[in-house]
């Protein structure tokens, strides 16, 4: 299967790593965490959450205690809550099964809530030391373009494949760094649409670089097309301007634990004149348009939707809740969008954290 590209790739990761604040730190809760929130999210917006979290909640115990919206809160920015809170549900077990211990066993720490075979291998590896793999999408495309691997990237058999070749691979005195420095060249060099061959450690050796089939490599399932979505609600503030009517999004909904504008909810289409039927009919509040405030795009994997928030005058709230406008209210990324635009964040800052309009 090769010459171990370990010693050339070690090399280079060492002259050329990114200082990244996680890469700093040796304790597996917080390798754990910074594994959790990359998943999904560039390390650019992970930087500034990781350092506000593990400040805030330094051990899994203290996270096991989290409310909803301490959680909502400390994962602003971050997107895909649903990580945040099976990370939770993992910090509970430690607590309860481990005395709040993250167990170094690989076997155990997989067993936890939320730590599925990537995060396994990337905690055993890095915090611990354990000859694990540790697959994510850019070590895949390394693979499949260093090894010519054109089987479907995602099929069992290519998985085990590409696993089977890291472990081949891997430096056992250096398992966290292995396992770092492949998803760094993933991220740094191989990358997606323009991997820079001529600089790369293993470049002499790849199948993809000597054939010209970077391009095609790895193969993967076609991408879904989008849906366009357009979506209406309502912002209103109370008198003093100092909170806005809110709905709470219950459990098994996108964005579930937080709080939303009124209105159909995030992914079903609707339009102006079903509204005020709409908040009856679902929050039991009785309002009237009072004219359009702001349109604002928010895009959830392949739906692209774009909202439609309207001012209002209410009789009856029903249901919602008057809720502040601060941060420590788990307002939706697209209501912080709307209070910005229709500039009705109060106090000096214009527009709330996590606002800025894609
Ligand atoms: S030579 Fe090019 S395609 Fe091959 S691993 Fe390096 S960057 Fe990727």
């Amino acid at each position: 299967m090769g010459t171990s590209i370990a010693p050339r790739l070690l090399a280079w990761f060492d002259a050329n790593r990114r200082d990244l604040p996680w890469r700093r730190r040796t304790d597996a809760w917080a390798i754990w965490v910074s594994e959790v929130m990359l998943q999904q999210t560039r390390v650019e917006a992970v930087r500034a959450a990781y350092e506000r979290f593990v400040a805030r909640f330094p051990t899994p115990a203290e996270f096991a205690g989290a409310s909803d919206d301490d959680l909502m809160q400390a994962w602003r920015g971050l997107g895909y809550y649903r990580r945040a809170r099976l990370l939770r549900e993992g910090a509970r077990a430690v607590v309860r099964e481990h005395g709040g211990e993250v167990p170094s066993d690989p076997d155990e720490l997989g067993r936890l809530p939320g730590i599925g075979v990537y995060t396994r291998g990337a905690v055993a590896s890095i915090a611990f030391g354990h000859a694990e793999p540790a697959v994510d999408g850019n070590v895949e495309r390394v693979l499949a373009r260093h090894r010519g691997i054109g089987s479907p990237i995602k099929q069992a058999a290519t998985q085990r494949q590409i696993r089977a070749q890291v472990v081949e691979w891997l430096d056992d005195r250096r398992a966290g760094d292995f396992n770092q420095a492949l998803m760094e060249l993933g991220a740094m060099v191989c990358t997606p649409t323009s991997p820079a061959c001529a600089d790369c450690p293993i470049g002499s050796d790849c199948v993809a670089h000597a054939e010209g089939t970077t391009a095609a490599l790895p193969v993967r399932p076609p991408k879904r097309q989008n849906i366009d979505v357009t979506s209406h609600a309502i912002l209103v503030r109370d008198e003093t301007g100092e909170r806005a009517l809110g709905n709470r999004v219950p459990a098994n909904e996108p964005n579930a634990g937080q709080v939303e504008l009124p209105g159909a909810g995030i992914l079903v289409t609707t339009d102006t004149d079903a509204l005020p039927g709409i908040l009856r009919q679902r929050h039991g509040a009785t309002v009237a348009l009072t004219g359009e405030l702001a349109r604002v795009r928010h895009a959830i994997t392949h739906h692209r939707i774009t909202f439609v928030v309207h001012g209002a005058t209410v009789s009856d709230p029903g249901r919602l809740e008057w809720l502040p406008l601060t941060d420590a209210t788990p307002w939706t990324t697209p209501a912080r969008k709307a209070f910005a635009k229709a500039s009705t964040w109060p106090g000096r800052r214009s527009r709330p954290p996590g606002s800025a309009e894609a």
